[in-house]
């Protein structure tokens, strides 16, 4: 990336909008620092074809839980892929009501991608861990060396334990307006050190005045962790930005 973004979105499903393309334009117009998650190693070379004159959009090669019982077969594709890109996500475990019963293969799964991505080295990787923030952080501990990859932690949803139990072992975390209109939300965010914030839209999952988020919408999450921090908006915005270079740099 030669030119500073004005804002980070690093976690967005560009694909899952009508047109990715168009998702993509939005992003270099608005120059957004975005992370282009996928669910499928199916859906990667897609993505990174359309976003190969791209500025601001890096794309990742994932294989969300929900979708792991399905798609283990694609971890062979996954593995194949893994050397074409620096980001991995989505990836992670889900043991909601609706995915639980997958919890084994998706902790298979999600051991494979972590072994894989400590193998390669250098990887930046965003998980996801509804109900699972302790598992997810144990496999971490025993796939992924410190020094191997580094994590960010999705729409992080445990308890305050287990974040600081993640921010011990080195994980940024990626945040969005959803995560922030809940009280809940907004006390586990207020205890994370400022450095290892940064933003996410989780477009085109999370609502906004009634309709989906915009790819790299994050102003209102920005002028709200502002808001937390009794910081200026530009202030917050710089530290957000000056996060995501320590990252990826
Ligand atoms: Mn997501």
């Amino acid at each position: 990336m030669t030119r500073k973004p004005d804002q980070v979105d690093f976690h967005c499903h560009l694909d899952l909008y009508p047109d990715l393309a168009t998702a993509i334009a939005i992003c270099e117009s608005s120059r957004t620092a975005t992370l282009a998650v996928t669910t499928t190693p199916k859906a990667f070379r897609r993505n990174i074809q359309l976003a190969r004159s791209s500025e601001f959009v890096r794309v990742a090669l994932g294989l969300h839980p929900h979708l792991a019982e399905d798609r283990q077969g694609e971890l062979l594709l996954f593995e194949a892929l893994l050397p074409e890109t620096r980001y991995v996500g989505e990836i992670g475990l889900d043991a909601g009501p609706r995915y639980y019963r997958s919890m084994p293969t998706q902790e298979m799964v999600f051991r494979k991608i972590l072994s894989m991505c400590a193998t390669s080295g250098g990887k930046i990787l965003s998980v996801h861990s509804v109900r699972t923030a302790g598992r997810v952080l144990d496999h971490i501990d025993e796939c992924l060396p410190r020094d191997r990859g580094k994590v960010v932690l999705h729409w992080f949803s445990g308890s305050a334990a287990e974040a600081s139990r993640a921010v011990q072992a080195g994980c940024y975390f990626s945040v969005n307006q959803a995560m922030l209109e809940k009280p809940r939300g907004r006390e586990i965010v207020a205890q994370l050190p400022l450095d290892r914030i940064l933003t996410e839209t989780d477009g085109p999952f999370v609502d906004i005045d009634g309709g989906p988020v915009t790819p790299g919408g994050v102003l209102p999450t920005i002028k709200s962790l502002a808001a937390l921090s009794e910081l200026a908006t530009a202030d917050m915005a710089n530290q957000l930005i000056r996060n995501w270079i320590k990252l990826v740099s």
